[in-house]
């Protein structure tokens, strides 16, 4: 390769210049080109709603940090082959690299490419730089992938010793050629009609919104973290699910500063098995990658799944009349992101209280959280219904009168996030309709009225649950 002939670094999954293989070993060899090409319908699944307001959010961010350093983001749209040959031919470059992402359609469409490119005289190279360790790199000693989950973490540990962070680049030189660009507004990701106002106040997209939350959790909430990580009214957890998402920070430097905080027994601690289960995700997705669609246990293909629109609607607006499942799913419908606990209450609900499909809980996640994961929430979705790996059994139903009393013993979330309700004592707060009407009266909750009674009684729907389980377990 000519010194004098730019690398495009194609930018996807990765939208930071920290820790970037790709772009560190591009700009240590001359001119680079950062391009991103917006093509989501080579994606498994279009990223929903949520996703591309994050996404433009992040590029903007992304976009200021590369001009600061000398070469502008090349932002295009199309089919990414076409538009990253075009870029080259526009420009000069003969090498593009990228980092690798493991999302099946992607993996394969980006294979092609390596033998396209390869073929039309480009030099490709690849880098791991969003997991901890290649999803294809842990095996059982049988030579298969791993299905539950402590076995696959203790093998990773083994192995898991991650090189120190990449600096920033000191500046990216621009190409003699500068490419055309895209505005990011003619990608047109954000809506027209502004639904996006709790999320503009919850997060900051961009790696310093992700330094950010890594700075305040190692500092304020990492001691804490195994106490309060079950507290949905408590800032416990990190935060960080969408900024390792779209690649702002990398599992890498979340690892190295959790190693830097000083904590002990910081490598077995509940913080880092939970980025252990990110890379779980990704590993059972890469094995088994018609689980996006179908359940793992093949039983669960036979599962009478109830088809009911209203049921679905009260659900999707946080209007079930359990007021823990409903702050739940307010919060997400608000900023974007549900603490995991009550993706698990509120999941459960869904599929347990009242029989809907997984796949309709996963459709809904997919499009409003910011941090939608193929790899997670489809583990997360198939975990909570029992038909996925190492999944909670399906008998197991939380009861979300009683999840709210344990992890929300002062009703301090729900009344955040289900204002109505908020006059309750704590007595009531998680089951109003237990309260009594002069408790209801000076708490001006008016059930059926300003809250919904139950959509369903708890213990007629966990025996039909049952029941339904039964049927899926007589020979079909
Ligand atoms: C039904 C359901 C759907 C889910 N959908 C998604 C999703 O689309 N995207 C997503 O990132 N997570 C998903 N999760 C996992 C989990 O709820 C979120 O990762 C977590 O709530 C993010 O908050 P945090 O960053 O504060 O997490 P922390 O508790 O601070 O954990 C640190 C990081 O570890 C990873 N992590 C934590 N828990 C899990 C888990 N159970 N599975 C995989 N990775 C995990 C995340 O990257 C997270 O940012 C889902 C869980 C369930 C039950």
């Amino acid at each position: 390769m000519s010194s004098t002939s730019p690398i495009i670094v194609w930018l996807r999954y990765d939208l930071r210049l920290a820790d970037n293989p790709a772009l560190h070993a591009a700009c240590k060899l001359g001119a680079v080109v950062p391009v991103f090409v917006l093509a989501s319908d080579e994606e498994d699944l279009p990223p929903g709603g949520a996703s591309n307001w994050w996404l433009h959010q992040s590029l903007k961010s992304l976009g200021r940090q590369c001009n600061a350093l000398g070469s502008p983001l090349i932002i295009r749209q199309g089919e990414s082959i076409g538009e990253l040959q075009q870029v080259a031919k526009e420009t000069g470059a003969t090498a593009i690299y990228w980092n690798r992402s493991f999302n099946p359609k992607i993996a394969s469409r980006d294979a092609a490419m390596v033998e396209n490119l390869r073929t039309s005289g480009f030099k490709t190279q690849s880098f791991r730089a969003n997991l901890l360790l290649d999803p294809r790199a842990i095996e059982t000693q049988q030579g298969r992938p791993y299905t539950v989950f402590t076995p696959f973490w203790k093998a990773c540990l083994k192995q898991l010793n991650p090189p120190p962070p990449l600096p920033i680049p000191t500046s990216i030189i621009r190409p003699d050629k500068q490419p055309d660009t895209l505005r990011l507004h003619e990608l047109h990701l954000e809506h027209q009609v502004d639904w996006t106002v709790g999320m503009r106040r919850a997060w900051a997209p961009g790696t310093s919104g992700a330094n950010l939350n890594l700075k305040l959790f190692t500092r304020y909430a990492l001691q804490e973290y195994d106490h309060q990580r079950d507290l949905p009214g408590v800032v416990g957890t990190s935060r960080l699910s969408p900024h390792l998402h779209f690649g702002e920070i990398s599992p890498q430097q979340v690892w190295h500063a959790i190693a830097e905080s000083g904590a002990a027994e910081w490598k077995h601690s509940q913080f880092i098995t939970e980025l252990g289960w990110r890379e779980f995700a990704q590993h059972l997705l890469h094995h088994f990658p018609h689980t996006i669609n179908e359940p793992l246990r093949a039983p669960f293909n036979r599962f009478p799944w109830q088809k009911n629109a209203g049921h679905l609607q009260a659900w999707q607006k946080g209007c079930t009349g359990y007021p823990l499942v409903d702050a739940g799913m307010r919060e997400l419908w608000a900023s974007g992101w549900m603490h995991n606990r009550m993706r698990m209450v509120a999941g459960s609900f869904l599929v347990k209280h009242l029989r809907i499909d997984w796949r309709e809980g996963a459709n809904w996640f997919w499009d409003t959280l910011v941090d939608a994961d193929l790899a997670s929430n489809t583990l997360g979705w198939q975990w909570i219904s029992g038909c996925g790996a190492d999944a909670a059994p399906y008998f197991r139903i939380f009861n979300p009168v009683i999840q709210g009393e344990k992890f929300d013993p002062h009703g301090d979330y729900v009344r955040r996030w289900v204002p109505e309700l908020k006059k309750l004592p704590p007595k009531w707060i998680h089951k109003p309709w237990t309260a009594p009407s002069i408790v209801l009266q000076d708490s001006r909750v008016r059930l059926g009225e300003n809250y919904p009674m139950p959509i369903v009684d708890h213990k007629e729907a966990r025996n039909a649950a049952l029941d339904a389980l039964k049927s899926i377990k007589q020979p079909a």
